[in-house]
């Protein structure tokens, strides 16, 4: 046992814990996990990804496969205390752990629907593992920790029981982190919620999560039903927010209002939420995968309401709002063919790699199809970026006008403008003189309004942003 340095009060025994899927969830709550002394193993089926992350805590190499601040020390320092490994053996984590978690992808289907192979194959392979000899009965809590529309829990239940008669729970416990900040949101999570109807299974995961609990902290018991909604609801909750913002903002430049000022007074309402301020659109691997899977759900259980053609809007602005420059593009430089555009980050949001449905993706994508070159700048998902684009075959044709480049200044030499999709803090006061002074013209597209519109026409630049009027410092 040990002392919860979170709560000094209560002593906490450890467990032994399998994490299956080493992505962002998976590593993150793995790791969080270890801190407060539990036992864990990680287990992923890609076995480079092993390799990567054994060769990263033997000090062979810097880097871990996913960027995230605080985690490499996080990693490092349970790894060393042995009570994090990483392995490719599915057998060996379900036979030592009590609880085994599934963190495996989830990604859409064409058709919107959540793609639950991953999670439908590690239940078979849970199950299977889960055969072994033991002197006591085997008794596993599994628990969803992926992203699954509702009654997901039913399907993992029933493919787990076709291949054992061992008994076991099923958990549903969704996660709430957000990249970039994934660490300390799973330190100091903004809540617990675990799903289940069985109380042996549920005052085994309250143990689990004990030092996690504070004052702040609490965990919320209820059904599995109830934690699968609550996942999809928070997320479209938080994706409407967004849209909402961008359709104000958008209305706010039309009107010659300043969006930053509207929200002064719009944010002094401390109803209003945090996903307040104006951008291209929300991406990532969650919002639009979430909102999609909701939609899907809702065409089954409310196809003709109202409610749907509500949800399906938030996704119909978003997409909108990715390419929301490509007409004021258009007209302000006459077209696209045979011009180099520069484009500064790819992410979806600042201090992760994940380029996963991002605007700086769709942009570079648009461009290329409309005969422009590229040239990008991005800080830490490059290689994801190049990846991702070189999966299309619409782009093959195209890609010879994209580059990556490894500084930023140098994106925009001979560049006709410069676009700005993501705000890393380097993008936000950077030396505007060589900016001007590489570009061919001085203009700058700034899809998340973090430059100073008044700075901008002193500095000499045409400026348009995505919730304040134009600003034409250079062509008047
Ligand atoms: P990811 O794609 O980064 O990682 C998933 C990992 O699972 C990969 O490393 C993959 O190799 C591994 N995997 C797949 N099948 C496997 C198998 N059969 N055996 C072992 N490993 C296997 O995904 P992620 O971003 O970590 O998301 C995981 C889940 O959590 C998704 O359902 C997602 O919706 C949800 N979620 C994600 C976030 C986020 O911010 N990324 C936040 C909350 C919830």
């Amino acid at each position: 046992f040990y002392i919860s340095y979170l709560n000094p009060h209560k002593i906490i025994l450890f467990m032994k814990i399998a994490v299956i899927g080493t992505g962002y969830v998976g590593l993150v709550q793995g790791a969080a996990l270890a801190d407060v002394n539990h036992s864990v193993i990680c287990v992923d089926k890609i076995k480079e990804k092993i390799i990567h992350l054994n060769e990263f805590c033997e000090g062979k190499r810097n880097d871990l496969p996913i960027l995230e601040p605080d985690l490499p020390r996080l990693v490092k320092e349970n790894n060393d205390k042995k009570r994090l490994i990483f392995t490719t053996d599915i057998n060996q984590a379900v036979r030592e752990a009590k609880v085994i978690f599934i963190a495996v992808g989830t990604p859409s289907n064409e058709d919107g629907s959540a793609n639950l192979t991953h999670v439908k194959n590690v239940a078979q392979d849970i199950g299977r593992a889960m055969n072994y000899e033991s002197d006591s009965p085997i008794y596993k809590i599994i628990v969803t920790k992926s992203t699954v529309p509702p009654m997901t829990y039913r399907m993992v239940h029933d493919t787990i029981a076709k291949e054992t008669k061992n008994e076991f729970d099923i958990v549903s416990n969704p996660e709430f982190l957000a990249e970039g900040r994934a660490v300390k949101d799973c330190l100091r999570p903004s809540r617990i919620v675990i799903g289940t109807s069985n109380a042996k299974a549920a005052s085994i995961m309250e143990e689990l999560y004990e030092p996690f609990k504070s004052r702040e902290v609490s965990i919320l018991f209820m059904s599995n039903i109830d934690a699968e909604m609550v996942k999809y609801a928070s997320n479209t909750y938080l994706a409407a927010q967004v849209s909402l913002t961008n359709a104000m903002a958008n209305l706010s430049r039309e009107l010659g209002a300043d969006w930053r000022k509207v929200l002064e007074g719009v944010k002094k309402d401390i109803r209003v939420g945090r996903f307040v301020y104006p951008g291209l659109g929300f991406g990532g691997s969650c919002f639009p995968k979430d909102v999609r899977e909701l939609i899907h759900t809702m065409e089954q259980h409310r196809p003709d309401s109202d409610d749907l053609s509500y949800v399906k809007m938030i996704v119909r602005q978003n997409e909108a709002q990715k390419g929301m420059f490509l007409p004021r593009m258009e007209k302000y430089f006459s077209g696209f063919e045979g011009k180099k555009f520069a484009i500064w980050g790819t992410t979806f949001k600042p201090e992760t790699n994940d380029v996963r449905e991002s605007a700086g993706v769709h942009m570079i994508k648009e461009l290329l199809l409309k005969g422009a070159y590229v040239s990008v700048y991005e800080p830490s998902g490059s290689e994801q970026a190049m990846f991702t684009l070189s999966l299309d075959e619409k782009l093959k044709p195209h890609l010879s006008r994209l580059s990556f480049v490894s500084d930023m200044y140098e994106a925009v030499r001979n560049a006709e403008g410069l676009l700005i999709t993501v705000e890393w803090n380097d993008f936000r006061n950077p030396d505007f003189l060589q900016v001007k002074n590489l570009l061919k013209k001085p203009v700058i597209f700034d899809g998340k309004d973090i430059l100073n519109p008044r700075q901008m026409k002193e500095e000499g630049f045409d400026y348009f942003s995505v919730g304040r009027p134009d600003v034409l410092g250079y062509s008047q």
